[in-house]
């Protein structure tokens, strides 16, 4: 679950990690208000749930609070495209203000769950800044990694070895070393999957600051916060994925034809590997679940045919909890319900199998079945190609 910058620079401030003054607007009206409170010289920041902004002109320093105006006339609804977003970027409805600050050192800090090792894992590079892809690709030596052990937290002695492989000496070294013990405290207390500060900056005067944060909470520990569903900005999601997320599917739109709709995440990985193989382009992943019921599936199939790329659908389920004709019911519902005419296979299998298919084969749908999962995503793949798409 992602937040913007400003929410999660917020959360950071609780935990004393300095952040620049700062507003955040709605209209571009607010921008120039906020921007002569910063004294006119400001920086204008889009917010989206993507990075990449400073490059792709989502980030912009100021001088006037005319000036802001305009550079937030400009970005104030306009779908922003970075290298995070994909082609079809994100829309801008809010705005941070920041006070300008001159930096001196842009530096790398995050801490992320590391799934490998089950643990946060504490990034650090003294090469920080929009380019730290490029640092990390080119000289990953510059990036220095610390698992952190869960029984005794991050030490004191850990932090300060990171603050001086950053450089950092003096004062700024002991400040670098809270900042990085309330980062740990913050990840742990509020179950973050992610924090990142990117550029850290020290600025010309001799301060640390966080310059960006972004912050995404573990989705499996949201039950802990009562907050934080209030926090999502719903505008920054696909709406079908708001959709799955209500009836608890897992489903992440992709930029193929063919409609996929599995229960079990292995399942669904091995359903798109094996359309690929024979040719075809998935158009989502959708993961409903060990234990779908007849309602999930027909939720699933009308999330599916909602979106408008999808020109055949692909149902791969195995009945284990579930029955098979149960789950035929929910596909016959839904797809009767849309007036489905796209072609549709169905390979399943388990439990009441054969009743299942029978329901499909007698109820008027354009279904095939498919036997094994080679053939169902063959005959798809066929079915599409006949359909002329
Ligand atoms: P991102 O590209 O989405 O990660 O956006 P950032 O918030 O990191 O901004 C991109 C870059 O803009 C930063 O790396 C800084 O170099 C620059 N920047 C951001 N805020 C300020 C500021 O207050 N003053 C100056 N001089 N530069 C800033
Ligand atoms: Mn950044």
């Amino acid at each position: 679950m992602n937040i913007h910058e400003y929410q999660a620079k917020e959360i950071l401030n609780g935990f004393g990690i300095p952040i620049p003054r700062s507003r955040v607007a709605l209209t571009a009206d607010q921008v120039e208000r906020a921007a002569k409170e910063m004294g006119g010289h400001c920086v204008i920041k889009a917010q989206i749930y993507a990075g990449g902004r400073g490059k792709a002109g989502g980030v912009k320093v100021v001088h006037h609070p005319e000036q802001a105006n305009d550079v937030a006339k400009e970005l104030f609804g306009k779908k922003l495209v970075t290298i995070q977003t994909g082609p079809e970027g994100l829309k801008v409805r809010r705005i941070l203000i920041e006070e300008a600050v001159e930096i001196a050192r842009e530096f790398y800090v995050s801490i992320t769950l590391d799934r490998e090792s089950s643990r946060y894992c504490l990034i650090a590079s003294a090469e920080g800044g929009v380019e730290i892809e490029e640092v990390a690709r080119k000289s990953p030596e510059k990036i220095h990694m610390l698992t952190i052990d869960p029984f005794t937290g991050l030490r004191p002695y850990q932090a300060r070895k990171i603050a001086l492989a950053l450089g950092l000496t003096g004062v700024v070294c002991e400040d670098c070393v809270e900042l990085l013990l309330n980062l740990y405290k913050c990840c742990l207390e509020r179950d973050c999957f992610l924090v990142e500060i990117n550029p850290l900056v020290v600025t010309k005067a001799g301060w640390l600051l966080a310059m960006d944060a972004k912050m995404s909470f573990d989705d499996n520990a949201v039950y802990r916060h009562r907050e934080y569903p209030d926090m999502v900005d719903y505008s920054q999601l696909d709406p079908l994925e708001i959709t799955a997320g209500k009836y608890d599917l897992a489903y992440i739109k992709l930029s193929g034809s063919i409609g996929c709709m599995v229960n079990g995440a292995g399942l669904a990985m091995a359903t798109l590997d094996v359309l690929k193989e024979f040719g075809g382009e998935p158009a989502n992943f959708l993961d409903v679940g060990g234990g779908a019921t007849r309602e999930k599936v027909a939720e699933a199939f009308k999330i599916i045919l909602e979106d408008s790329d999808v020109k055949a659908v692909f149902v791969n389920i195995f009945g284990g909890i579930m029955r098979c004709d149960v789950i035929a019911q929910g596909i016959i519902e839904a797809a009767s319900e849309v007036k489905c005419i796209l072609p549709i296979v169905v390979r399943m299998d388990g439990s009441h199998v054969e009743e299942g298919k029978k329901l499909l084969q007698e109820s008027g749908l354009n279904v095939q079945i498919g036997e094994t999962l080679g053939d169902g995503a063959g005959k798809i793949v066929k079915m599409l190609g006949q359909g002329g798409n």
